[in-house]
């Protein structure tokens, strides 16, 4: 059980008002708010626990590198890796998948060797992809999604072929909430020797996660949309590929000895950590995960379910309402457009109302193609929402549709 009163005094930016009205915040998806928990470590680390990590002898300096490497143990934990040193520090989902694209392209990929992604992929996961087509001349295969835009399971088994070298896919989409099966995903890949990259930015926040029940290859998440900082992201990989695969960027931290003839790198994880890491940053992402965990993912996923189910409903009742994502399994995220009124214009609207939505394409255009629309509204919930914002937001959507006459 979630006590959702209680929760919300831990969030501070909660009790804004807007306009003079309640701040309602549905912009989960985008990133979620931060408790005052989180804040407050990001404070003591620098008030109290500031010097730079790895390199120094004197006492701060060990410190600073004790709690930074506690945060990495305790991501490990989090999502139930095998060893910390498979948790690399990165600056988010976007970076993690960057660094796979390039330097797991770099390793394992050549020229009309494929990757396959899919229809409701973040453009994070797509031109990561490009990038490495454009070097190397890469082949990029798209699964379909069926009518309830789920992923087509049968087409994307169609599309493995000898030249398969790694599938990467979405776990929730940031659009449609659809939950994609990833570990039926992973299993079929895996039968056919291809490895998996999982973009878990919208399920871990939602939904426990565990790499070693998944045997997924790769995860990659963002620490602010867990109620974590901002710039700091994590990417899992196995051991087995992180150690063939090269450095990404050059600089400290990831090196072992440097010379002019020849430099050789540090072991996993610093060999992808090149230069000074966020180390504050780490250790809140740290105490983030703390904190949902002390609510309890599973009852997480139960009140934000309950939350969906409930909104699912009120908007069925909406004339107009055209919901785009109907997956059985799904996130509460809530995309959608009322009649033919423009999403940016219902998004500025609620906006008046202190209702923070999202419109547009959500970074995922490709996908805005295959609905045959340019853009929706999205709602994205999280545990701090409440059946009340429903209400507002349903109350402000009548409102709208009323302004244009429907
Ligand atoms: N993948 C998905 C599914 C996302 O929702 C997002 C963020 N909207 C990203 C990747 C990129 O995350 P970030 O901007 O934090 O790197």
């Amino acid at each position: 059980m979630i006590d959702v009163t209680a929760i919300r005094k831990d969030f501070p930016i909660l009790d804004s008002r807007v306009y003079g009205k309640p701040l309602v915040y549905l912009d989960n998806g985008a990133t979620t708010q931060k408790p005052r928990c989180v804040i407050d470590k990001l404070t003591e680390g620098y008030l109290y626990h500031n010097a730079n990590v790895h390199r120094g002898v004197h006492f701060l300096s060990q410190e600073a590198t004790d709690l930074h490497e506690g945060a990495r143990q305790r991501v490990q934990r989090f999502i139930n890796a095998r060893e910390s040193a498979e948790i690399i520090f990165t600056r988010g989902t976007t970076e993690s998948i960057n660094l796979v694209a390039h330097s797991f392209g770099e390793a394992f990929l050549d020229e009309g060797d494929e990757v396959i992604v899919t229809d409701m992929e973040h453009h994070s996961n797509i031109v990561s992809w490009q990038l490495l087509q454009a070097r190397k001349h890469i082949v990029i295969r798209h699964a379909r999604l069926n009518e309830l835009q789920e992923l087509d399971l049968d087409h994307f088994k169609s599309l493995f072929s000898e030249r398969t070298k790694l599938v990467s896919l979405a776990h929730v989409s940031n659009v449609l909430g659809t939950v994609n099966p990833v570990k039926d995903v992973i299993e079929f890949a895996h039968s056919k020797g291809v490895p998996v990259l999982v973009d878990g930015a919208q399920s871990i926040p939602h939904i426990r996660v565990d790499v070693q029940a998944l045997d997924c290859d790769f995860l990659v998440f963002s620490g602010h949309k867990i109620y974590g900082p901002t710039g700091m992201g994590v990417l899992y990989g196995k051991r087995e590929w992180l150690d063939r695969m090269p450095p990404y960027q050059g600089g400290g931290e990831m090196i072992k000895t440097v010379s002019f003839e020849g430099t050789t790198f540090n072991e996993l994880p610093y060999k992808f950590e090149a230069g000074t890491p966020d180390f504050i940053s780490t250790v809140a992402l740290a105490t983030a995960l703390d904190y949902v965990e002390a609510i309890g993912m599973d009852n997480i996923a139960d009140y934000e379910h309950q939350l969906l189910s409930y909104c699912t409903e009120q908007f069925r009742q909406i004339p107009g309402m055209r919901i785009f994502g109907n997956a059985r399994q799904k996130s509460a995220v809530m995309s959608f457009l009322v009649g033919d009124i423009h999403h940016y214009d219902m998004g500025m609207l609620l906006d008046k109302l202190g209702i923070a939505v999202r419109t547009g394409h959500h970074c995922a255009e490709p996908l805005m193609h295959s609905l045959g629309i340019q853009g929706t509204v999205r709602a994205s919930f999280s545990f701090y929402n409440t059946e009340q914002e429903v209400d507002a937001l349903v109350a402000g959507i009548k409102r709208v549709a009323m302004m244009f006459g429907m």
